[in-house]
């Protein structure tokens, strides 16, 4: 997950890096009573989780408060790369002496944290790397090991930081590494850093990305609301469910797949038999008699299917459990779509007797090929009958 600056920059302040004080708002008014607490002039910042924001115009600075309302206007009608400015995050106007840049961020040729500094502040650090790769300082992270102060303090005299800054910017790369690390961040960068003319050492931006499968027990980002940006009411449905299913938004063959590799071949053999997959969906590891049949509920429900394929392998899931869910899905819906499910793997002659009594085709030792054409036979036979041809 990608933190908002404001987001990331309180993270920052709980791990004990300086940042300017500030608030984020999301009206005129809110903004208005931030300036005032925090004194003109303002820097007006506008909150989207893309890059390049400055250099967009997402930037503005207010002296006093009809200049405020104005910027906030200006953000509000903007849009970033597509992105509509909803948050703005009011802040003091820092008196920029000079701006450095420290980051960290993953090689995937070493397999290990970079971390990264230089005198170039502000500027984006690929541009950096391109125009003053002299400049730029870099170090890889042992993430079993603490940071050491010393490291932090003879990469960061490279870049000319000298004192009480060198002090103060050592610290503050301290506390960005082991938040780096106690957060799961897949990307942690100040830039700028900033010296202001009073000589302070702080964090003027902040870009931080989280690690999604370490959401769960990162406390601190557990209030940050992101809105869903999923239009597909089935796709919504069926994440809350825990299913992830895609909508292809036409087709007429619906799938069940155990695992994604199988998913993806079914629906190439789908397609090769002349059938349109209209929608995917990888029931996962964790294929309990409920989740089967929550996922062949929304199959069921895809506009447009006429037949379902089921194409499940019990490894680590369960046949007679996946079968189950299937049964109790035919008998409350007794649906009027063909069906056919390919099964096999622990428990299942179990799995094939519950769906047997169902009534519902298997194919048990034949291949993906076999069931799909067996399903567009079913699919065809429906249709006549469906047209009274045949009884
Ligand atoms: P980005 O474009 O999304 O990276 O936004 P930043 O927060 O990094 O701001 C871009 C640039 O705006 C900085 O490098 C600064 O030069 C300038 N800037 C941001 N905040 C301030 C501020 O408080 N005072 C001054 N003078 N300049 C600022
Ligand atoms: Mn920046």
């Amino acid at each position: 997950m990608k933190l908002y600056e404001f987001e990331g920059k309180q993270i920052f302040s709980q791990a004990g890096i300086p940042t300017p004080r500030g608030t984020a708002v999301r009206t005129a008014q809110a903004a208005i009573e931030a300036a005032r607490e925090i004194g003109y002039s303002v820097v007006v910042k506008s909150q989207v989780l893309r890059g390049g924001r400055g250099k967009a115009g997402g930037i503005k600075f207010a002296a006093d408060e009809q200049e405020l309302v104005q910027a906030v206007a200006d953000l509000q009608s903007m849009e970033l790369s597509g992105e509509r400015v909803e948050i703005i995050l009011i802040e003091e106007k820092l008196d920029i002496a000079r701006e450095f840049y420290m980051g960290i961020t993953l090689d995937p040729r070493e397999s290990l944290p970079l971390l990264m500094v230089s005198a170039q502040g502000g500027m984006d650090i690929e541009q950096v790397a391109r125009d003053y790769p002299h400049q730029l300082f870099k170090m890889h992270l042992d993430p079993l090991a603490q940071p050491r102060m010393n490291q932090m303090l003879d990469l960061l005299l490279k870049t000319g930081l000298q004192g009480k800054q060198l002090v103060q910017a050592a610290k503050i790369l301290h506390n960005l590494v082991r938040s780096y690390f106690a957060y799961n961040a897949i990307t942690a960068e100040i830039n700028p850093l900033v010296i202001d003319a009073s000589g302070n050492v702080l964090a003027a931006d902040s870009k931080v990305e989280i690690d999604d499968s370490a959401l769960f027990r990162i406390k601190a980002v557990q209030g940050f609301e992101r809105k869903t940006e999923i239009s597909d009411p089935l796709e919504a449905e069926a994440k809350s469910l825990g299913i992830s299913y895609v909508g292809m938004g036409k087709g007429n063959i619906g799938l069940i797949a155990g695992g994604a590799g199988l998913g993806m071949a079914s629906m190439d053999m789908i397609s090769a038999h002349g059938g349109v997959p209209a929608n995917f969906l990888d029931l996962g590891g964790d294929a309990t008699m409920e989740k089967t049949a929550d996922a062949l509920r929304v199959v069921l429900k895809t506009p447009g299917v006429e037949g379902v394929f089921i194409n499940l392998f019990g490894g680590i899931n369960n046949c007679e459990q996946m079968a189950k869910g299937i049964a109790q899905v035919i008998d409350e819906l007794q649906p009027t779509q063909a069906i056919v499910v390919k099964m096999r793997g622990h428990s299942q002659d179990e799995g094939w007797a519950i769906l047997e009594s169902k009534n519902i085709p298997i194919i048990k030792f034949g291949t993906t090929e076999e069931a799909v054409i067996l399903l567009l036979e079913q699919m065809n036979k429906k249709r006549v009958t469906d047209h009274g041809h045949f009884s």
